[in-house]
């Protein structure tokens, strides 16, 4: 495959190929321009002469009344006497057709008779401005065309045409080593080996192993996939090319797979080197046309795959690629031989957490009242870029109070900004609305906190942030739990709904703070219902299919309207179910309820730990409730 491919010449270069294939557009353009224009000019112009015979002509020439006459090679044009006399705007000369001759004589004839006869001058002069004006035209329309390719190219409406080269970025060395890269231990782990790959190939070949060519790299965004790549190649000490998927995709068909050919080509003179492929979903999208899969992201796939297949892993190129859609992939990217390894590069952990704050504060200076750990536990849920923005965030707003270094709030106070949005300092709530928002806070947090299975709360506010929410609990989820039971999947719908349940027992109102925790509810529940299998009714049926599992999670339902009807139906049911068991659990623990709230009301912001001394002091003979900060991970 490999010597097929580079039989022939022009496509040893293709990047040559494609602007000089515009520049041939243009020049056809233009000419076909130019052409139209003189021969629209010459209709004008042919309307300014006055039509007539060459009798005419001779009878003007015999009563003596020519003043001018230009004989050029296919015409004879003339200026009566009577003409010659008006002012020259207004001055309409006579052509009429030369008949075949010698015009020599005729030109001697008028001059004897005294006209001016400026054949030779006019036909020099016209010949070079013809050629003048020929060129200057050319080169202005040609000047012109290019404009208006390049910006039609450079504002990706059109893609092709000017500018065909990929965004190919090459660094010869990304600086970025496994130290730079905090957690993700089994990641690095599994890429370790193709560092040990890179740096030595002979060893693998010796024994007869194949290689793999790729891996892919499967995370949420701004889990450090990127980082990861270039830290592969910073650790093996060999060039880095990174590409976007995104990069391929092009409105015309075939230009995606040139640029796949010239990436492959360019990192082929380089070799041993890292391609790193950027969302390869963009590109690698299933060719199943559920997903709508196109001929140009066919063809542009096709070239992928037989580049992967075609390179020699012996020379040491491995190609790495990211994505948070790995469910869309066509399967023949995932096949062995190509992307078959999968490296999970997951959210990070409560360690893994401190580590990219550790990373990422390296080299910034910190106060001596800085405690990263507390960071790291309140961040549940956040990814490296989460945490990275963070550090920036409190760094600059250390700036601007005019510190020299960071301190702790600063940490805090930015965590809030990129997690919550700011907090909105002007959103005036009546006592009232604060009441009600503190009680519904305090609800989610005790039918979390009371119930057995149900995660710990690490904070719970109720300072309105610029993100909407009036409040929030910030529950903290144990870390490393990838099942769940339906028992505990059922705490989690109780807490949902836990808010509404005590604006409920409390006021007896319902409010509009509810609708994300109801819609989260009724997700999980429909989850429940349709996916996992965990409704009686349902049995082991799954009437639905998931979505995406590392961006929106959405389901699509799959079935017939009767199923889909029961579902909604044993959803509606489990809720129902859940929001009396939160309203029960709430209503028997009333006094802690208001206990909590009031210290809420009159805190604005309570930590985990002294919301689990009120619920431990209430209920002392109750199983002691793991203590949140230390016990979680
Ligand atoms: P992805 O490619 O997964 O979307 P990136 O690799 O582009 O994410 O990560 C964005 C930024 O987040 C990185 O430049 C880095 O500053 C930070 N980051 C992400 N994960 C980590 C990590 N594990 N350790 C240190 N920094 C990280
Ligand atoms: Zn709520």
């Amino acid at each position: 495959m490999e010597q097929n491919r580079n039989k022939n010449p022009q496509d040893n270069n293709p990047e040559d190929k494609r602007p000089k294939n515009s520049i041939w557009i243009t020049l056809i353009v233009t000419v076909v321009i130019i052409l139209l224009i003189t021969s629209v000019l010459n209709a004008v112009s042919s309307s300014q002469y006055t039509a007539t015979t060459f009798s005419d002509f001779l009878d003007a020439k015999n009563a003596g009344q020519l003043a001018e006459v230009e004989i050029r090679t296919d015409r004879i044009v003339y200026l009566t006497k009577e003409e010659a006399a008006k002012p020259a705007a207004q001055q309409k000369a006579c052509f009429t057709g030369l008949p075949l001759g010698n015009t020599m004589d005729l030109a001697e004839e008028l001059h004897a008779q005294g006209v001016t006869v400026n054949e030779q001058i006019v036909e020099d002069n016209s010949f070079i401005i013809m050629i003048l004006y020929y060129v200057g035209m050319f080169v202005i329309i040609f000047l012109m065309m290019r404009m208006v390719t390049k910006r039609i190219s450079s504002d990706g409406m059109m893609g092709g045409f000017g500018n065909n080269k990929a965004k190919v970025y090459m660094e010869k060395q990304t600086g970025v080593t496994f130290k730079d890269v905090a957690g993700q231990d089994e990641a690095k782990e599994s890429l370790q080996e193709i560092i040990d790959f890179l740096h030595n190939p002979q060893k693998y070949t010796d024994i007869g192993a194949k290689l793999p060519k790729g891996a892919l790299l499967v995370g949420s965004p701004g889990t450090g996939k990127t980082l990861l790549a270039k830290a592969v190649a910073g650790e093996a000490n060999v060039p880095f090319f990174s590409i976007s998927g995104s990069d391929f995709v092009e409105m015309f068909v075939g230009v995606g797979a040139s640029r796949v050919r010239s990436l492959f080509q360019q990192a082929a003179k380089v070799a041993p080197c890292i391609i790193f492929i950027d969302e390869i979903d963009a590109v690698g999208r299933s060719r199943d046309s559920r997903f709508g899969g196109n001929t140009e992201n066919e063809q542009t796939l096709n070239q992928l795959l037989g580049e992967i297949d075609g390179f020699d892993s012996t020379k040491g190129i491995v190609c790495l690629a990211a994505t948070n859609r790995p469910e869309i992939l066509d399967k023949a990217l995932l096949r062995p031989g190509r992307f078959d390894r999968r490296i999970i590069v997951d959210r990070p952990n409560l360690q893994g957490r401190l580590d990219t704050l550790k990373v990422h504060t390296r080299k910034i200076k910190l106060a001596e009242d800085v405690d990263l750990r507390k960071i790291a536990q309140a961040t549940a849920g956040a990814v490296g870029a989460d945490l990275a923005n963070l550090v920036n965030e409190a760094a600059l707003r250390a700036v601007r109070n005019n510190r020299q270094a960071v301190n702790q709030e600063d940490l805090l106070v930015s965590f809030e900004t990129v997690i919550a949005g700011t907090e909105k300092k002007n959103t005036v709530l009546t006592d009232t609305e604060k009441r009600m928002v503190a009680y519904h806070e305090v609800g989610h947090a005790l039918v979390a906190a009371l119930e057995k299975h149900s995660q710990p709360v690490s904070k719970i506010t109720i300072v309105p942030h610029t993100s909407g929410s009036l409040g929030y609990t910030m529950q903290m989820p144990e870390e490393e739990k990838y099942l769940q039971t339906a028992d505990e999947l059922k705490v989690e719908l109780r807490t949902l709904v836990g808010g509404r349940a005590a604006e409920q027992v409390v006021f007896g109102v319902k409010t509009t703070g509810a609708s994300n925790d109801i819609q989260r509810a009724t997700a999980l529940a429909r989850n429940m219902v349709a996916q996992y299998g965990m409704s009686d009714e349902m049995g082991l049926m799954a009437p639905a299919s998931q979505g995406n599992q590392y961006l929106d999670g959405q389901i699509y339902m799959d079935c017939s309207q009767e199923t889909a009807a029961l579902v909604d139906k044993q959803v509606k049911e489990l809720l129902d179910t859940c929001y009396q068991e939160a309203k029960q659990l709430l209503i028997s623990h009333r006094s802690l309820l208001d206990e909590v709230s009031e210290y809420l009301l009159a805190k604005e912001t309570i930590t985990g730990d002294e919301l689990m001394a009120y619920v431990n002091a209430e209920n002392k003979t109750a199983e002691p409730l793991p203590a949140p900060e230390e016990t979680t991970e």
